[in-house]
């Protein structure tokens, strides 16, 4: 079955696109509804002095009934949804694996491996400075720990 792409940003807890070399890795996280009422989606809350949502809170809320579920948890039960080009075959696909992120070499990233080959392919956490400085900043929400 093919992946639900997202229309826009709003519909996500963590999107990034990633170029490695031959490599292709686009990985993104739907928000779920509230496992409480199952009226509204969860998303941080939203400081009232400022008008904007809190990026760094440690907590996701419900706009509906107030229902919080602390980040990890909330997170553990989400699915990341990855299209990738597997660096080392070439194969193209899909694949989905839980939104949690292992300790690998010290890094930490979301593990996958890919279909073809088992090639061992990760999605590390955004580095602060970019390599190349012409390169185009994408779009990238959900690293802000
Ligand atoms: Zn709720
Ligand atoms: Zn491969």
């Amino acid at each position: 079955m093919p992946l639900k792409f997202p229309e826009s940003m709003d519909e996500c807890v963590y999107f990034t696109r990633r170029a490695d070399g031959a490599g292709k890795t686009m990985c993104w996280v739907f928000r779920e509804k509230c496992p409480k009422c199952g009226k509204a989606l969860m998303s941080k809350p939203v400081d009232e002095k400022k008008g904007t949502v809190k990026i760094r809170a440690k907590e996701y809320v419900c706009s509906a009934c107030g229902h919080t579920e602390e980040k990890e948890a909330y997170e553990g039960n989400l699915t990341a949804n990855i299209a990738y080009t597997c660096p080392k075959c070439k194969h193209q696909a899909e694949t989905q694996v839980p939104f949690k992120r292992k300790s690998v070499e010290g890094v930490k990233a979301i593990v996958f491996n890919c279909q073809k080959c088992g090639e061992r392919l990760l999605v590390t956490k955004k580095m602060k400075a970019p390599k190349n400085k012409g390169e185009k900043a994408e779009p990238e929400i959900g690293d802000d720990e």
